[in-house]
């Protein structure tokens, strides 16, 4: 199945202080605009998904500490 419908996917750059189309790259993405590197996400929305991450995991269990 071709993603012929490929979502339109954009990534925050910091020089245009937007979410913009990017063109990838090996190493990283760019801003079609201005040719910037771009981020997945803003730092703001880095904050709210890391928080996210961190409310959605469970506490460990903790390991057993083997006393040999
Ligand atoms: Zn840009």
């Amino acid at each position: 199945m071709a993603p012929s419908n490929y979502y339109d996917e954009t990534r925050y750059c910091p020089q245009c202080d937007a979410y913009v189309r990017f063109l990838k790259s090996l190493e990283a993405s760019y801003c079609v605009e201005c040719g910037a590197r771009v981020r997945l996400f803003s730092q703001q929305d880095r904050k709210r998904f890391l928080r996210s991450l961190n409310a959605a995991r469970r506490p460990l269990k903790k390991p057993e500490k083997r006393v040999s």
